[in-house]
């Protein structure tokens, strides 16, 4: 791959006209968002969005969420907006809700990973909107970072990771979420969240007025993963997200995710940290508010990643209860830790 040169944009009119100009050639800009960094290429150009997959070193059968500004935007990646689609875009545009919908042919396949559905949303941040209004194109956007590794939820993560690789990142703020969109699948009779974000369940129901289902994938645990970064398990495991099969978002070093109930977890890290010390180990611990859920997704990749930077040898991690924004975090823990789980009884 070329090396680029990678600009570093802030977010004046100017900068921003740049940034247009370099996605209308074709280029890539790493843009902020309020779940996470996203890596920007023009969704309807093949060349371009394939260098997107090249950055970041991601499989080709992953699908990239279309970024847009205005509803109206959603006319050239899709026919119809539903009486759902519209309900849930009412209650939760612009923010971080992702919408699966059929495709129209102009869409490139090589964005939607092959599939004849799009992953669309519509991002709460004011530059990033001005971005897709000026280069009057729908983007493509990963999140921008290297493939498997913590998502970005600042314009340094974005630059450490792609540096070279990418045309340009626009600093904005730091991410206030931090992790990615919930994508729900608006395809069948009932809407299915295929992967669990800040919006909850209970939260889409309420908007649609009846009950969304969870790909039941997304809640199994697998035991491994084999030497591809795929999941493995003994039963069938096949989310309907191509990139919920991944391994993904993980630090350096070895995690261990500790289950139970947390004061006994709370003392199981204690002591086991102090075994490991004593090893000459170097330990990091993560151990969010369990009542609070929200501040443990927006701290939870930048966590990970100033771990890597230190330089622990292992991070143990509590977990958060499996429900509301729970389940969003606990998602990404059990990835991040490759399923490495120690009950504590
Ligand atoms: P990222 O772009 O890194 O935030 O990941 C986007 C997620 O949305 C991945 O898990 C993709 O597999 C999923 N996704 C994107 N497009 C589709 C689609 N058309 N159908 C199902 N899942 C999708
Ligand atoms: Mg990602």
């Amino acid at each position: 791959m070329q090396k680029l040169d990678t600009r570093i944009f802030g977010t004046t009119e100017k900068d921003i006209k740049n940034a247009a100009a370099i996605l209308k050639e074709g280029g890539l800009v790493a843009f902020p968002t309020e779940t996470v960094y996203g890596l920007g290429a023009n969704a309807m150009d093949d060349e371009a969005v394939g260098k997107v997959y090249a950055a970041k070193g991601r499989p080709s059968d992953n699908p990239m969420i279309v970024h847009i500004a205005d509803e109206e935007d959603l006319y050239q990646l899709t026919y119809e907006i539903t009486a759902d689609m519209r309900a849930l875009m009412e209650a939760f545009w612009p923010g971080a809700l992702t919408m699966v919908v059929p495709a129209r042919p102009e869409v490139s396949r090589v964005t939607t990973g092959g599939l004849d559905t799009v992953a669309v949303r519509m991002p709460d941040n004011e530059v990033t909107l001005n971005l897709i209004r000026e280069a009057k194109l729908p983007l493509a956007g990963p999140s921008a970072n290297l493939s498997g590794k913590p998502s970005p939820t600042t314009a340094m993560h974005v630059f450490d990771d792609l540096k070279g690789r990418i045309d340009a990142v626009i600093q904005g703020e730091p991410c206030k979420v931090g992790i990615e969109s919930t994508v729900v699948d608006m395809t069948g009779e009932v809407p299915m969240i295929l992967r669990p974000g800040i919006i909850t369940r209970e939260k889409l129901s309420e908007a649609l007025g009846k009950e969304v289902t969870i790909d039941p994938a997304i809640l199994k645990k697998p035991d491994t993963f084999n030497n591809d970064g795929l999941l493995e398990t003994g039963e069938d495991y096949k989310p309907k997200a191509p990139g919920m099969k991944y391994k993904h978002y993980a630090p350096k070093a070895e995690m261990i995710v500790f289950v139970g109930e947390p004061e006994k977890v709370r003392l199981a890290i204690a002591a086991e940290k102090m075994e490991r010390v004593e090893f000459g180990q170097k330990v990091g611990v993560l151990m969010f508010d369990n009542s609070n859920p929200e501040k443990a997704a927006h701290d939870f990749f930048a966590e990970l990643r100033a771990f890597d930077k230190s330089g622990v040898d292992v991070i143990f991690a509590a977990a958060l209860a499996e429900d509301g924004v729970g389940l969003a975090v606990m998602n990404r823990m059990f990835k991040s830790a490759g399923y490495n789980i120690r009950e504590v009884k």
